[in-house]
């Protein structure tokens, strides 16, 4: 499984797998290596939630609560699973480019 952590200035590891795990889309983090401003972009977090959105919807449709507990575990794993593997790096740079 490849972590998306690479940096897009500079193309480097930017940061820890835990690190990115809990950045949000309205965080900007800097770039360890090249001090760049780096995020993660809005539709991966929209992408990211969507399991937890499916699981609380058929909870509410079935009315039928025993597998929920499981359910939302499950979709809390792939919440995390889902921004480090399936979420970029994105330049928070307002032009772009690199600073340096
Ligand atoms: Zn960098």
């Amino acid at each position: 499984m490849h972590m998306q952590l690479d940096c897009p200035h500079c193309a480097h590891r930017a940061m820890p797998a835990a690190i990115k795990a809990l950045t949000s889309p309205w965080q900007v983090r800097e770039c360890r290596r090249c001090a760049c401003r780096i995020g993660v972009p809005w539709w991966g977090h929209v992408l990211t939630v969507l399991p937890m959105m499916l699981v609380l919807l058929f909870g509410l449709v079935t009315q039928d609560g025993w597998w929920l507990p499981i359910g939302l575990a499950i979709a809390f794993v792939a919440y995390f699973m889902l921004r480090l593997v399936a979420v970029p790096l994105v330049s928070r740079e307002p032009d772009g480019q690199r600073r340096f």
